[in-house]
């Protein structure tokens, strides 16, 4: 965890003013209760009645929750606020793609996209980190330094404030704009395993947003000795940026495979929990132009696959400034996924979305920077 800010934070309180309930675990949510004065043997209680309106109805005001005494509302509204973090920029894509910057804390931005007809309905691709540690060359976040890890609070903030942009309150079973969510946005996933599994858990919880655990999908650049416990703590499903077939060429694209080569991470992907027909890993592979696009790469792509329920995503490359590598030709792509279609996988070519507003996979990035904890405060005094 680094030394940045986070107003997020209850500890942080006597900091930064009163901390928001939106976005805690059910465990924070209690203690919340217990700091506002409220008897240890009620909190869980008081907490539930305030759980479901805070995530079932969307409550951005104490008065809504009418099943709570209105002097304990009043308590709870001098202590505690409902906000979310401030959408900052919102681009919307002649797609319908939705960019969002969101400000987590002053100078601290991560970046979530709404994209429209994926999964039932939608798909949100919410960052769990700003910035990465990691420095695959093909990726526009690697090339921005890790700032933080996101708290699991933030991370679901992100959701609430799509949901916000949305009007998707109170939570529906029927004609939901947002049904999926994919941990595909800034930052690796598996370098905050904790917070990323209890957004899991917010997110999830049947009495709140409701969103399945199978339609949630964890992307890893590959971080081998915690993919098995990513199944284990939130059932979501896999996705593995793979990109290339040898160790040569992986270590060059994802760095990380020098640390954990692609044996091992085959290995570690066959012991992820209940893989099956109807539960199998995404691989995502990028399609960069003559440096793993030719026939040669799909066949072996096949083979790698081979005993493993799979899908594979093949991702058009989406330039950035100064990107190093080039799309490849719409043939080759055609010509690779008929390759990988024929040996029995499904390989749709995943059509970039929002690319005018550099939503598109691999091209967030914003411009938050670590910084020193003076100048942290000297942008919290300014507001
Ligand atoms: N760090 C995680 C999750 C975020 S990246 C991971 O790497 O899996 C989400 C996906 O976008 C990954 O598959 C990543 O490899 C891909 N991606 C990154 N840069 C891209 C680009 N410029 N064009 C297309 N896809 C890209
Ligand atoms: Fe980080 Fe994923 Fe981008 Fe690699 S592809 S730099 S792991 S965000």
């Amino acid at each position: 965890m680094s030394t940045a800010l986070n107003i997020y934070d209850p500890s942080a309180k006597a900091e930064a003013g009163p901390s928001s309930l939106a976005g805690l675990t059910r465990a924070q949510m209690r203690d919340a209760m217990i700091s506002a004065g409220v008897e240890d043997r009620k909190a869980k209680m008081r907490a539930e009645q305030a759980w479901r309106w805070i995530y079932h109805h969307g409550a951005r005001d104490f008065d809504m929750m009418t099943n709570i005494a209105k002097d304990q509302r009043s308590v709870l509204a001098e202590q505690f606020t409902l906000d979310r973090p401030e959408i900052v920029e919102r681009l919307v894509s002649v797609d319908g793609t939705r960019k969002y910057l969101i400000r987590l804390a002053p100078g601290v931005e991560c970046e979530t996209v709404f994209i429209p007809d994926v999964g039932r309905a939608g798909a949100l691709c919410v960052s769990s980190q700003v910035g990465c540690t990691l420095n695959c060359t093909f990726c526009h976040t690697g090339t921005q330094p890790l700032v933080r890890n996101l708290t699991a609070q933030e991370i679901a903030a992100q959701v609430m404030a799509a949901r916000d942009d949305l009007e998707e309150w109170p939570t529906s079973n029927e004609n939901r704009q947002i049904t999926n969510i994919v941990f595909m946005g800034m930052g690796e996933p598996l370098y905050n395993l904790d917070a990323v599994s209890d957004a899991i858990d917010i997110i999830s919880d049947g009495d709140g947003m409701a969103i399945g655990r199978r339609r949630m999908t964890v992307s890893t650049s590959g971080v081998v000795p915690k993919i098995k416990e990513l199944g284990e703590r939130t059932n979501a499903m896999l996705a593995i940026s793979l990109h290339a077939t040898n160790d040569d060429l992986r270590d060059v694209l994802v760095p990380l495979n020098k640390k954990y080569p692609i044996v091992e991470l085959m290995e570690a992907i066959k012991s992820y929990p209940s893989l099956g027909n109807s539960n199998r890993v995404t691989f995502e592979y990028v399609m960069l132009k003559g440096v793993n696009d030719t026939p040669a790469e799909a066949r072996a792509l096949v083979k790698l696959l081979k005993g493993i329920p799979s899908k594979i995503n093949l991702i058009p490359f989406n330039p950035w400034p100064n990107s190093p590598y080039e799309c490849s030709d719409w043939e080759t792509i055609e010509t690779f996924a008929e390759i990988v279609n024929r040996a029995g996988y499904a390989s749709p070519i995943r059509t970039p979305r929002g690319r005018d507003i550099f939503a598109a996979c691999g091209q967030l990035r914003s411009e938050s920077k670590k910084l020193k904890a003076s100048e942290r405060r000297a942008l919290q005094n300014n507001g």
